[in-house]
């Protein structure tokens, strides 16, 4: 079966509201192997909710709409949802009651428009709402020749969340087939989206079976595998056959397979071996110290460093030879090797990082242009160190700069 979701209100087709529901909504079908094809924001206007619902059951299997469940005069999704389904709505007495003596309870006033909560479309399940006010509504029919689910719930994310978990899964695993659900998360370090593309495409579209999302982000890629089968090993056996084929395919890229942080793997191998890491951080100004320290545990293999942005303190703190600063300057091959190897001995570590690097959006030159970034890594083998040139702004540099460092201390240490 198929979904659509429908967010209501005009407020999400501002620039300072957005509808988060769809997400959870999403992940909660998806679990019960049930796919999210369309999602659709509509505002507060009757005829174009008609309209997006009428659309929405031509199309899907379920639609699910989220808001315009309240009292007041934009709260349309009651009378939107019984004109496209061609039905009427009935006033509940009951829900009436319900509503006043809820009202009493907490000593309010009710308005009379608070009475609209109460319309039931004909043929709905009513779902009460423990957090609130007005109640959702499920409605199981037949529109044209097909069976559709319509739900109704109201737009206050904890009250849909708690309505669609208590309410409409239950009821939704009663009429679904079994299924059962395998994911993987491989992650890949310093590798574009289209690189990574470009190699796995031609693997992961044999598995048909096996949905394949890849995310990216800075000097990172998700590669997302799902599978839903009626028997759990089954698509178990189907997401881990294609993590093998994808990891032999992307090799020393993958960092990752079970959703671990750079900086976790990082840490994970410096325990492993027994070894400390130090850090001298020029242009990424500690940023590769804090997202080692936002690990917990890091202390035990993680030693500390410094933050050596002036050419003074890479002389004083790191130990840099100042002639190789006036020789070479301060973003150089030659200095990221001296910052790595000179933390390293001040500090006692096993290994010794050095990031030095333009991040702009000043200071660029012809020859040392803005995003040029220096890092060196160094051990009792001896030293590496690599040039690279980072695009985007200030930010992005600098995170670029702390990804390739860390990717360097892992390849170091595999
Ligand atoms: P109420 O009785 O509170 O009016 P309602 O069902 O009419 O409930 P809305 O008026 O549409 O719901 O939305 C109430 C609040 O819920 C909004 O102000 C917004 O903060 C939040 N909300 C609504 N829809 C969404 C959504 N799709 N994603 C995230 N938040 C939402
Ligand atoms: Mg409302």
């Amino acid at each position: 079966m198929n979904a659509e979701i429908i967010a209501v209100g005009s407020e999400m087709l501002t620039p300072y509201r957005q509808d988060t529901n769809s997400l959870y909504i999403t992940e909660k079908l998806n679990g019960v192997g049930v796919s999210v094809d369309f999602k659709t924001i509509a505002g507060d206007r009757r005829k174009h909710l008609v309209n997006v619902v009428r659309h929405a059951l031509g199309r899907v299997d379920i639609v699910v709409i989220s808001g315009g469940l309240g009292p007041t005069e934009d709260d349309l999704t009651r009378e939107a949802a019984a004109d496209a389904l061609g039905v009427r709505l009935k006033r509940d007495p009951d829900i009436i009651a319900q509503l006043y003596k809820r009202a009493a309870v907490r000593r309010w006033t009710m308005t009379r428009n608070n009475e609209k909560q109460a319309d039931v479309i004909t043929g709905a399940t009513l779902l009460p709402n423990a957090l609130g006010t007005a109640p959702g509504q499920w409605i199981d029919t037949v529109f044209g020749t097909h069976r559709k689910l319509v739900m109704l719930l109201p737009g206050p994310p904890h009250e849909l969340k708690a309505m669609f978990e208590e309410q409409c899964l239950p009821r939704l695993s009663e009429i679904l087939p079994k299924r059962h659900i395998a994911t993987r998360v491989l992650k890949a370090a310093m590798i574009g989206e289209s690189a990574a593309d470009t190699k796995i495409a031609p693997i992961y579209t044999q598995y048909k079976d096996v949905e394949t999302t890849i995310l990216a982000h800075m000097g990172d890629i998700e590669v997302r595998l799902s599978c839903s089968k009626p028997i759990a090993d089954l698509a178990q056996a189907r997401v881990d056959e294609l993590a093998g084929k994808i990891e032999e395919e992307l090799e020393d890229f993958i960092y990752s397979s079970q959703g671990e942080t750079l900086e976790q793997i990082v840490l994970y191998y410096l325990e492993m071996r027994g070894a400390t890491l130090a850090v001298a951080e020029s242009c990424t100004g500690g940023m590769v110290a804090e997202r080692l320290t936002s690990v917990s545990g890091s202390s035990r293999s993680f030693t500390g460093g410094a933050v050596v942005y002036s050419n003074r303190l890479k002389v004083e703190l790191a130990g840099v030879d100042p002639r190789l600063i006036e020789q070479h300057g301060a973003v150089s091959r030659d200095v990221a090797v001296a910052l790595a190897e000179g933390i390293r001995e001040r500090c006692g570590a096993t290994i010794g990082l050095g990031i030095t690097g333009i991040a702009g959006p000043a200071g660029g030159s012809e020859e040392k242009p803005v995003g040029m970034v220096y890092v060196a890594v160094s051990d009792a083998d001896g030293t590496e160190a690599v040039e690279k040139r980072f695009p985007g702004d200030r930010r992005s540099i600098r995170f670029f700069a702390s990804q390739q460092a860390l990717d360097l201390v892992r390849r170091r240490l595999m």
